[in-house]
């Protein structure tokens, strides 16, 4: 079986002083397939940027100590840490501080408050511009295509229609293909731990899935592991 996945999962640095904040982001790019890890204030961003170099970087404005401002332009002023996107954060209305953000190099800027789905999506397209190799926005698995960028799944080459929490499902599937996943486990990857959801919709869901995948006869993917969850199989009849 071929498995593309991204080649490497792009690396996101979050500097943000509230822990709330922080902790919104970290799980939503977590699930989104990023490498995460969180800064609270300037020093630490600085460190943590020569230590784990990463792919981008998302820029609270308003930190405690050296502010956002100060070390997007430090980021800016060196060489090894030059071409760095970042994207500032920035709260509502600080119109000003925008054109600041953008004047002293970042690469884009978010206002406060915001979405995470916002957010990821504006973080994909900043790594798609300057960062190209790491959007590959394509999962293959057997005859499954997924691209990720347009939604679009197909299965030998026929277009496969889902739903938005198949299309996750599916996903979760593609990227860990033969792992098996508990219900618990695919309630929380795809419906998200704040939302109380019955884990026998997780059942419908599956249910759904396997009959759009199979909708021109193919065989039986999803594999039910019984008492325990389900998992990908592309090589077996599944059952
Ligand atoms: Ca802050």
């Amino acid at each position: 079986m071929q498995v593309t996945a991204m080649t490497s999962k792009p690396r996101v640095l979050i500097v943000e002083d509230e822990d709330a904040q922080a902790e919104v982001l970290r799980y939503n790019f977590d699930r989104e397939g990023f490498e995460v890890a969180v800064a609270v204030d300037g020093e630490e961003a600085m460190l943590a940027v020569e230590e784990q170099q990463p792919d981008l970087i998302l820029l609270d404005w308003m930190l405690p100590g050296t502010s956002g401002i100060t070390v997007c332009q430090r980021l800016r002023s060196r060489p090894e840490t030059r071409a760095v996107p970042i994207i500032m954060l920035t709260a509502r209305g600080e119109e000003g501080d925008r054109v600041r953000g953008l004047e002293s190099g970042a690469d884009d800027y978010v206002v406060k408050p915001f979405l995470p789905s916002e957010l990821v999506a504006r973080v994909r397209a900043v790594l798609r511009r300057t960062r190209p190799s790491l959007s590959e926005e394509r999962l293959v698995c057997g005859e499954i295509v997924m691209d990720l960028a347009t939604h679009r799944v197909s299965r030998g080459g026929k277009h496969v229609h889902l739903g938005p929490i198949e299309f996750r499902l599916l996903r979760l599937f593609m990227e860990r293909p033969y792992r098996v996943f508990t219900r618990e486990q695919l309630l929380d990857k795809v419906w998200g731990r704040d939302i109380h959801v019955e884990l026998r919709t997780v059942d419908v869901h599956i249910r759904r899935l396997r009959k759009a995948l199979g909708a021109h006869g193919d065989e039986d993917v999803i594999r039910t592991v019984r008492g325990t969850g389900y998992a990908l199989d592309v090589d077996n009849g599944g059952g």
